[in-house]
């Protein structure tokens, strides 16, 4: 059923009473339909230019505000403006190279580059801005013009319509070990594409991975072959990251509670992956999942990617919350996946994970800006991202290619979510940039590209799939 909120924006008289319209996003594996025009600010464009071609994506130049490219436009009162210089058609997306941006002035280059692209984007169309880690830029005007990109960014996702999201990418260029461009190319594509429609105003780190780690990118089904467990698969988000995972070539193992176990026999025979009744609190939960691997697959077969998604909320004022309500929420959300994380860990248990895996926490944007009423919920969400941050930097899963990171949704349409008093819900849907609820395809997508072999060089990131959420922005 159509929320309020649709109704209300689908009569007629809601545009004229300034009701917020929500854009249909594009979704899925969908580069922009227009142009992807490329600007430099401060030098020649260092990885990005070449990071698109590996995508196989044409680029254009950009078009640059000065006062000289400027051209007379008459108002509908009549009156003259100077306006930038239009582009021919609506372009796809933007994308800006400002890892040389050093000084004041590179920002005024990046003000004339994103000012022609706020009204020359197509629907659901991309801005990204390419920086450096401001602390190793070096002067402290050159960090804080490294600094300045993700206000600019932040700013410009909220002041893009139509679907239109913006970005912005950190790479390493001035360590010992530069981002290439084949470590970013991932990370570009999923900007670009679809599968990104409910991330905005984000800052993902893009660092570099080892020789050999990196693996083709753009690949249509990166996960042919790769088995991936998804815990709380039998509805929700949990379904919608099973799916995807097999959309993309993944033999999924799903994974729910005994009582869930219609739902997950369903999600298991839609997506021809398999089904394990588990309750992810259980001491040896760790184990069973490696065992039920490793007797489907054979004993020599490990997991490429576990995704943490099963998850409970428990909420209660904290001048209410007793012991138990405040433990089975760490337990469920935090410690299980804690104990589960050391078995699986394992190299010599069969059925542990590979070399070269992923691990996926999903956190939320409770557990960023906390809320009334979900102490536990908040304290388990925000472990998660310590967890993440931790084990993102452990050399000795560096060492053997592992990545850890999470995403952290916003509001996002759920049976979770659909038990939310309706004001409440509806305030929910609408506080972010994109106006609207994301879908468990959002998150799933999001996953997916954290996931992928091409994205060995993108660990310890906490990516919020929120459409820009003002909560804990
Ligand atoms: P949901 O309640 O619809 O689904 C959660 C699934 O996890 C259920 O199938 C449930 O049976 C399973 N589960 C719960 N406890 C389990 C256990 N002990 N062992 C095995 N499985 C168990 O929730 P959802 O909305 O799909 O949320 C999925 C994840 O996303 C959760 O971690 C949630 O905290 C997080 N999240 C959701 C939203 C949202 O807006 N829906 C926002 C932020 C974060």
């Amino acid at each position: 059923m159509a929320d309020l909120m649709t109704m209300l924006t689908t009569n007629p008289l809601a545009k004229q009473l300034g009701v917020p319209q929500a854009a249909r996003l594009r979704r899925g594996r969908e580069l922009p339909k227009g142009a992807v025009a490329l600007g430099t600010v401060g030098g020649a464009p260092r990885l990005t230019r070449e990071s698109l071609e590996l995508l196989g994506v044409q680029v254009q130049d950009a078009l640059v505000d000065t006062p000289a490219t400027r051209v007379t436009e008459t108002t509908e009162d009549g009156r003259t403006r100077e306006v930038p210089a239009p582009y021919e058609a609506k372009i796809g997306a933007l994308v800006v190279d400002a890892t040389s941006a050093t000084s004041i002035a590179d920002l005024e280059t990046v003000r004339g580059l994103l000012r022609p692209a706020m009204k020359g984007l197509e629907p659901s169309g991309r801005v990204i801005v390419v920086g450096v880690e401001p602390e190793s830029a070096g002067a402290p005007t050159a960090v804080a013009v490294q600094q300045a990109l993700e206000g600019i960014v932040r700013s410009v996702g909220k002041e893009l319509r139509a679907g239109a999201t913006a970005n912005l990418v950190r790479v390493d260029l001035l360590t010992d070990t530069p981002t290439t461009a084949t470590d970013l190319a991932s990370t570009l594509g999923f900007f670009l594409e679809g599968r990104s429609a409910y991330v905005s105003g984000q800052v993902v780190h893009v660092g570099h991975a080892a020789e050999g780690r990196v693996a083709e990118v753009g690949a249509a089904r990166p996960f042919e072959g790769q088995i991936v467990v998804v815990t709380g698969a039998g509805r929700g988000i949990g379904a919608g990251i099973a799916e995807v995972f097999a959309r993309d070539g993944a033999m999924v193992v799903a994974v729910d509670v005994p009582a869930g176990g219609q739902g997950l026999a369903a999600v298991a025979n839609k997506i021809g992956g398999t089904a394990l009744q588990l309750d992810i609190t259980s001491p040896d939960a760790g184990r069973r999942i490696a065992a039920h691997v490793a007797q489907r697959f054979g004993d020599s077969a490990r997991i490429h990617t576990i995704v943490h998604n099963a998850g409970i909320t428990r909420d209660k004022l904290l001048a209410n919350t007793d012991e138990d309500r405040w433990g089975s929420v760490l337990e469920v959300n935090l410690a299980a996946q804690i104990r589960m994380n050391e078995i699986l860990l394992d190299p010599a248990l069969p059925g542990g994970l590979d070399d070269g895996g992923r691990i996926i926490g999903v956190a939320s944007t409770s557990g960023i800006a906390g809320n009334r009423g979900q102490t536990n919920y908040a304290a388990s969400k925000a472990g998660v991202i310590g967890l993440v941050w931790a084990m993102g930097a452990d050399p000795r899963l560096a060492g053997r290619g592992i990545t850890v990171n999470a995403v952290a949704p916003g509001f996002i349409e759920t049976e979770m979510t659909a038990k939310m008093p309706m004001g409440t819900r509806e305030v929910a849907r609408r506080i972010n940039s994109l106006q609207q609820g994301g879908k468990p395809v959002d998150v799933a997508e999001t996953i997916a590209w954290l996931s992928e072999p091409a994205s060995a060089a993108v660990t310890g990131q906490v990516v919020r799939v929120c459409g820009q959420s003002q909560i804990g922005a």
